[in-house]
C-alpha cells in the first residue's frame, strides 16, 4: 500500500513509519518539523519526505490507500508554548487530511488521546466514558481540539463515506521523544542521567499508565487494518503514581539524583488508566513491553543522545 503519515518525524509517527516500511509498504512522510526531526526517520527507497504543514492542502500524485493523521504537539508544555499550532493541527489539520482521504478514497486514522477524558471521574476509562474536560482552560487547546478531531472524523465517516479509525493513546513513551519536551518520562530520564533533581509536580500522587511506543504502534496498525470504526484505547494498564515513576527511573539508572517537589500544572488529571477491553477483544492486542523494560530501552537511547555512552 501507499500510506501517508502526518507527524511522521515525531516519536509515534517515526515508529509507525518504520513498522510500515518493514511490512513492505510505500510511505509518504509528512511533517512541518514544528516538534519533529527528519533524523528520526531512516533513509529508505520506499520513503518520501514531504516537509509541509498538515493544515495546508496536500497534493500527492497517484493513489494513496491509507492516511494516518499523527501530527500534533503532545506535551502539556506545548499547550502554552505553541497553543494555536496545537488547536489548528487537530481541527483544521484533521479536516484537511480527511478531505485528502476522501479525494483519494483512502482509509483514515486519527491519533486521538486519553486527554479526551480530561480529569476523569471514573477509572479505568472505557471508550464509552464522555470525560470531564475544562472546555476553556490551558489544556483545552489539546483536549478540545482532539475532541473536535474525533467529531470531524466521525462526521466524514457518516456524511462523506470515508472509512475511519480513531485510536486514543495513553501516555505513549519511548526513544525519540524530545528530551526537553517537558513530558514526565523524558524529563525524569534526562534529569536522572545528568544527576539533577527530578522535578515532581504537585504531591506526585497523580497517576498515569505508560504505554511503550512499539506496543502503541503495533496496536495502531492492527486497528487500521481492522473493521472497527469506533474509538479504541491504546497503551498499557499498569497504573503508577508520578512519584513512583521518579523512584523507578532513579533506581534503573542508579542515579544519585534526589527528588524536588514543584508546583503542579493547572487541570492536571489526577488519575489515568485505560480500559483495554476493546483493544483486547476486537484487535487481540496485549501490551508486551512492561514499563520498566520500556524505561530501560528509553534510558539506553537517551544515554546516546546525551553523549553518555
Ligand atoms: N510531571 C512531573 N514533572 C515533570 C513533568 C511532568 O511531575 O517534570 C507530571 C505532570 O504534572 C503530570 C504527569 O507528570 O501529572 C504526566 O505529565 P506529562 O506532561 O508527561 O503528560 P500528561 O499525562 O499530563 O499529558
Amino acid at each position: 500500500m501507499r500510506v501517508l503519515v502526518t507527524g511522521a518525524a515525531g516519536c509515534l509517527g517515526s515508529h509507525a513509519v518504520e513498522r510500515l516500511l518493514e511490512q513492505g509498504h510505500e510511505v509518504l512522510a509528512l511533517d512541518n518539523l514544528a516538534t519533529g526531526n527528519w533524523a528520526n526517520l531512516p533513509e529508505h527507497p520506499q520513503l518520501t519526505r514531504l516537509e509541509q504543514d498538515a493544515c495546508e492542502p496536500i497534493r500527492i500524485d497517484g493513489p494513496v490507500d491509507r492516511v494516518m493523521h499523527m501530527a500534533s504537539p503532545a506535551s502539556p508544555k506545548d499547550f502554552t508554548r505553541i497553543p494555536f499550532e496545537v488547536l489548528r493541527v487537530n481541527s483544521v489539520g484533521t479536516w484537511n487530511c480527511l478531505e485528502f482521504a476522501a479525494e483519494k478514497g483512502a482509509r483514515f486514522l486519527f491519533a486521538s488521546t486519553s486527554e479526551v477524558y480530561g480529569d476523569p471521574a471514573v477509572s479505568p476509562q472505557p471508550e464509552s466514558y464522555w470525560g470531564n474536560v475544562n472546555p476553556n482552560g490551558v489544556r483545552s487547546v489539546y483536549d478540545e481540539s482532539k475532541r473536535f478531531g474525533e467529531s470531524v472524523t466521525m462526521t466524514f465517516r457518516r456524511h462523506r463515506g470515508v472509512e475511519t479509525r480513531i485510536v486514543r493513546y495513553f501516555n505513549s513513551f519511548g526513544p525519540r521523544m524530545r528530551l526537553d519536551d517537558g513530558r514526565v518520562v523524558p524529563t525524569f530520564v534526562r534529569q536522572a542521567l545528568l544527576g539533577e533533581p527530578l522535578t515532581v509536580e504537585g504531591d506526585g500522587q497523580q497517576t498515569r499508565s505508560f504505554g511503550y511506543v512499539d506496543d502503541s504502534v503495533r496496536g495502531t496498525l492492527l486497528l487500521l487494518e481492522s473493521g472497527e470504526p469506533d474509538p479504541v484505547n491504546m497503551g498499557a494498564e499498569h497504573e503508577m503514581t508520578v512519584l513512583e515513576l521518579a523512584e523507578t527511573v532513579i533506581r534503573l539508572i542508579r542515579s544519585s539524583s534526589g527528588i524536588v517537589f514543584v508546583p503542579g500544572a493547572p487541570d492536571d488529571p489526577k488519575q489515568r488508566r485505560p480500559d483495554l477491553t476493546r483493544a483486547r477483544t476486537i484487535l487481540g492486542y496485549e501490551a508486551e513491553v512492561g514499563v520498566e523494560e520500556g524505561l530501560r530501552r528509553t534510558i539506553a537511547w537517551a544515554r546516546g543522545v546525551l553523549g553518555l555512552g
